[in-house]
């Protein structure tokens, strides 16, 4: 397994008001290189503040921005060399064809004329614009449009994605295949991605590390695999008898609660802090009673339930 130490967004004390509104509240996001990192928030809670900071368009009213080391700021070119940047409304000349579009955006990255039409060519196919390459841009739906600034922000094919709520004008295909295309650039091309969103399926899916923000504020933030063993406590178990398991999960102390839901399936709640015990006791109970196994799986979505017990509504 790969060690990931290395940050390639890093920002301490994040903060932006506006007027008097607090929009983003002394954000401290650590973004390690190679990862998705999903940046999880209801409407208005701050995320498009802080990804418009991060890149450099806007600047905080105190807080520092590290990205690869570099400041966003007093560093721009060189931050901006590496950087890929969706906007949560992409924009792009509408009297232009997609292909002039990204074209023109290639050359002022600094490819030549004809690398720009090749990379344009490749990333059209790439997002699925590849028939609408020469129709003018404001004939373009709102899910093409979007597509198109996806396009645009791997044009200087950085090393850092950016992407804000880049599913939001899709259709659940559109979505699914974004998403899907996201996450190869992250295993095939080793690309470390932000990727905000409201929506918690789509970031579970996606992402290995997980933001959430509430009111301007990080209320937690971690790798999703870790977050999520903490909050996992519910299970139903198909088995051959369920009688004879729930004699015996009944004499273990780190269960909560054990029934049977009919003569093979059983619900199971663990105490968290004990939850250990479970993976070492539950093997040897099915041999010894001879039990068969159909079925094992956590009920309910644990980063849904992280969610919203961290947004404070519920338990
Ligand atoms: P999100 O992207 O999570 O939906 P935003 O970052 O867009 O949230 O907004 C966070 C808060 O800051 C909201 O209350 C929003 O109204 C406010 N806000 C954002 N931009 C501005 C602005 N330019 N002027 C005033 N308030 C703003």
């Amino acid at each position: 397994m790969r060690i990931m130490t290395d940050l390639v967004l890093e920002t301490s004390n994040l903060t932006r008001f506006f007027g008097e509104k607090c929009a983003v509240y002394r954000l401290n996001l650590k973004v390690p290189k190679g990862v998705v990192y999903g940046f999880l928030g209801p409407n208005g809670a701050g995320k498009s503040t802080t990804l418009r900071m991060v890149v450099g368009c806007l600047r905080p009213t105190y807080g520092k921005i590290k990205v690869f080391g570099l400041n966003v700021f007093s560093d721009r070119v060189k931050v901006m060399e590496k950087l890929g940047y969706l906007p949560e409304k992409p924009v792009a000349y509408p009297y232009m064809t997609p292909m002039d579009f990204l074209v023109y955006m290639g050359r002022l990255s600094g490819l030549t004329r004809k690398e720009a039409v090749e990379k344009a060519r490749e990333l059209l196919d790439f997002v699925g614009l590849g028939r609408l390459a020469y129709s003018k841009v404001n004939t373009l739906s709102a899910g093409e449009r979007q597509r198109l600034g996806f396009a645009q922000a791997l044009i200087n094919e950085p090393e850092f994605l950016v992407l804000d709520e880049p599913t939001s004008n899709l259709d659940p295909v559109g979505r699914f295949d974004i998403l899907n295309k996201v996450r190869r650039l992250a295993e095939e091309k080793g690309l470390t991605v932000l990727i905000s969103s409201h929506v918690i399926p789509e970031v579970e899916r996606v992402s290995d590390y997980v933001g959430i923000i509430n009111n301007g504020l990080l209320v937690v933030q971690g790798r999703i695999s870790d977050l999520i063993a903490e909050e996992e406590d519910e299970y139903l178990l198909e088995v051959s008898d369920s009688k004879k398991l729930l004699e015996r999960l009944r004499k273990e102390d780190y269960v909560i609660e054990v029934r049977a839901r009919d003569h093979k399936s059983v619900y199971l709640k663990v105490d968290l802090n004990k939850s250990k015990a479970l993976w070492l006791t539950l093997p040897k109970i099915l041999a010894e009673e001879k039990l068969a196994l159909y079925g094992f799986r956590p009920i309910g979505d644990p980063l849904e339930r992280l969610f919203l017990r961290r947004l404070g509504v519920a338990r």
